[in-house]
């Protein structure tokens, strides 16, 4: 091994062999942080070796850089200056991956606090570096079991971290380092928040691990822990103030570091790779197994805190909920409107008549004006019926001559019964239609029930009046069922004698005809009506209708889907604001995990899949509530509900999307965050 030393030093193992190369070997360690334009040299020309074996504390007192040192003897910073080797392979020049690597096969970590995963049972914790390296489920168990019961602790097994004390709780640190059975062990301040009993009982552990063979450095500030080691070294202001060993010191190998294939060799020597040859199964088999252990930690980290996951849920099942119904609803009603007028397609003709030659007295097909007469006797032709419409803004209908004009947004419409029965209404009192015909020479309405509501009409029959253009007008019947025209529930049907003063805005024949005949109506009907002047008169063909279709259910899809868009928009901002608060909140876990070897991808995927999941579960529970949502609106419409499943599936899709989107700003800063820092924020 190019520059190991095999001098004497006495602090080793008995069985460790004298020509063994150093596990630690530092040269020259510098480490300065820039802040601005000044610099703070943490730590300078720090020199000494550490061998197999030794039982060694790091004292100093606060600010000496006893922390900046344990990171860079742990590979969770890099020096500035000098080079450093462990376990014969220089790691200034070793990838990210392989450092999370080693860190994980080969060093354990204790920190003043436990770090423990409170949610989790102790078995889980001293698992979870096995999990990281992709163990199997019974290898975790059995190891967890075996290290727990070494420290004494094997009837806490299933306990969650929550319910053990303090000094139980670096015990299962304790177990989570060394479960991978690595060469160095690096407790920072181990003992630092336990009682006196505590602190000895963890530093007897540690001994008992050394004598196992196991490499120990503990980093202090208290003179007694320290005392208790083989060998103190002592830092002062970032320089070795004393060490015992300084035979140890670190031999001139600067000029092996040049060697570019470094970071290869810790693959390729056999001997600085054991723990490699212990792990079992295919790269592919373990892979495989990380990502289905990184997947349970993300779902046990959503039933850990359920307040907000319940939030999240919610915020994700409106989102997809209202997309969901959106597009059910608008498929519904495109499908009710094609319906309707596929059918008028079918049996429907209408014509647009000028309406500046037609008095409103004159305007009752049951005194027919001679068109009408014309009409009825065309062939194919069943029935028509005349209908005008009015300005609502003149006849300001209201239920009192004091009140204001109610807010009526419907049809006003001037018509006999034969306007009635061609639509099909359905009116109650069943033969009030008749008294809309002029020869009953009454100021009469009958309303659609939402016209009602709006007026606030409750009721029909003898005394209940409205006002029309400031005239009362007696309100005679309901319409029940608005037949082929649903719009016929918000339309006041006046009398021509309600209408007496108002103006007709258009006059409208309906046309109802043979099925089949409407083509041939059509072209027959402007000579009928009109013979002076046919085109005075518009037909409004199948066509025609079924642009008015698409119209129709384009708009409403687009603004409904709009709508619901902007509720996924709103959703996926909460979840991302959540993540990211809950990454923030969960710094020292994530640090942890990355100091016991997680990679950046994974935690990256850790947050991901957390995403994905809240997502995916907001998707399923938004997709049940949307569909309820279509159900309910087409009972309330009357209408025949379109439930397409594909959408059931485009809305669990578009809310597991939307979960990843909303979690990868928090999950890539949760990648990007520096273990050392985190580690004792
Ligand atoms: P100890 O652990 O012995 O108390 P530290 O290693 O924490 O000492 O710190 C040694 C010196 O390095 C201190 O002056 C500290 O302010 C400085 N230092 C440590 N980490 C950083 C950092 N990330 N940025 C700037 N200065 C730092």
């Amino acid at each position: 091994m190019p520059g190991g030393s095999t001098s004497v030093t006495g602090f080793w193992s008995p069985g460790v062999p004298v020509s063994e190369p150093p596990l630690l070997e530092l040269a020259g360690i510098g480490r300065s942080f820039r802040a601005g334009s000044s610099t703070t040299h943490s730590l300078r020309d720090i020199s000494f070796n550490i061998r197999r074996g030794e039982f060694v504390g790091i004292i100093g007192p606060s600010g000496a850089g006893k922390s900046t040192l344990l990171n860079i003897l742990g590979l969770l910073d890099s020096p500035t200056a000098g080079a450093y080797r462990f376990d014969g392979v220089d790691i200034t020049d070793l990838g990210e991956n392989d450092r999370d690597r080693v860190r994980n096969e080969k060093i354990g970590f204790i920190f003043q606090d436990s770090h423990t995963l409170v949610d989790e049972t102790a078995a889980e914790n001293v698992s979870l570096p096995l999990k990281i390296r992709g163990a199997t489920m019974g290898e975790r168990r059995r190891v967890a079991r075996t290290e727990l019961r070494r420290l004494g602790l094997g009837h806490r097994q299933g306990e969650a971290a929550l319910n053990l004390s303090g000094g139980e709780r670096q015990r299962v640190a304790i177990a989570r380092a060394i479960s991978t059975h690595p060469a160095l062990v690096l407790a920072d301040e181990p003992t630092g928040s336990l009682d006196s009993a505590s602190s000895a009982h963890v530093i007897d552990e540690l001994r008992a691990l050394n004598t196992t063979g196991t490499t120990v450095v503990i980093i202090t500030h208290d003179r007694a822990i320290a005392d208790r080691t083989d060998r103190c070294i002592e830092l002062l202001d970032g320089r070795v103030a004393a060490d015992p060993s300084v035979d140890s010191r670190a031999e001139t190998w600067t000029a092996a570091r040049a060697k570019p294939d470094s970071a290869a060799a810790w693959v390729d020597a056999p001997a600085s790779a054991p723990a490699l040859e212990k792990r079992r199964g295919s790269t592919c088999a373990r892979f495989g197994r990380r990502l289905l252990a990184e997947a349970f930690d993300a779902i046990s980290a959503h039933t850990a805190n359920l307040g907000r996951t319940v939030l999240l849920l919610a915020a994700f099942s409106l989102g997809v909920g209202g997309l969901v119904c959106a597009m059910g609803v608008s498929q519904s009603a495109a499908s009710q409107v094609s319906d309707q007028l596929t059918q008028a397609g079918l049996d429907e003709v209408v014509a647009q008549v000028s309406a500046s030659g037609i008095q409103l007295q004159d305007f009752d097909s049951d005194s027919p004006l001679p068109t009408h007469r014309t009409v009825t006797e065309l062939q194919g032709v069943i029935g028509a019926a005349y209908a005008a419409r009015v300005q609502t803004a003149d006849a300001r209908p209201r239920l009192l001559r004091a009140m204001p004009a109610a807010r009526f947004d419907g049809d006003i419409l001037v018509a006999g019964p034969a306007y009635l029965a061609i639509q099909n209404a359905v009116v109650w009192p069943t033969n009030a239609g008749r008294l809309l015909s002029n020869t009953w020479h009454g100021a009469v309405a009958i309303l659609g029930k939402d016209a009602a509501a709006a007026i606030g009409v409750a009721d029909a029959g003898p005394g209940v009046r409205i006002w029309i253009a400031d005239q009362p007008v007696d309100v005679v019947g309901l319409i029940t069922a608005p037949g082929r025209t649903p719009l016929l529930s918000n339309t006041i049907l006046l009398s021509p004698e309600a209408a007496v003063g108002l103006a007709p805005e258009d006059a409208r024949l309906i046309v109802r005809t043979a099925p089949g005949m409407p083509a041939a109506v059509a072209d027959a009907l402007p000579p009928a009506i009109s013979p002076g002047n046919p085109p005075a008169v518009t037909v409004e063909t199948v066509a025609d209708l079924r642009q008015l279709r698409h119209g129709v259910s384009a708009d409403l899809g687009i603004l409904i889907a709009l709508v619901s868009a902007l509720l996924l928009l709103l959703a996926c901002l909460t979840s991302a604001v959540a993540m990211y608060l809950s990454v923030r909140s969960r710094r020292p876990e994530i640090a942890l995990r990355r100091a016991i070897g997680a990679s950046r991808a994974s935690i990256w995927r850790l947050f991901t899949v957390e995403g994905l999941t809240v997502g995916l579960g907001g998707g399923v529970a938004g997709a049940a509530l949307g569909l309820m949502a279509v159900v309910t609106v087409c009972a309330v419409q009357q209408w025949t509900p379109v439930l397409d499943l594909r959408i059931v599936f485009v809305g669990i899709g578009i809310g597991a999307a939307s979960g990843i989107v909303s979690a990868v700003y928090p999950a890539t800063a949760a990648a990007r965050s520096n273990p050392a820092l985190a580690i004792r924020a």
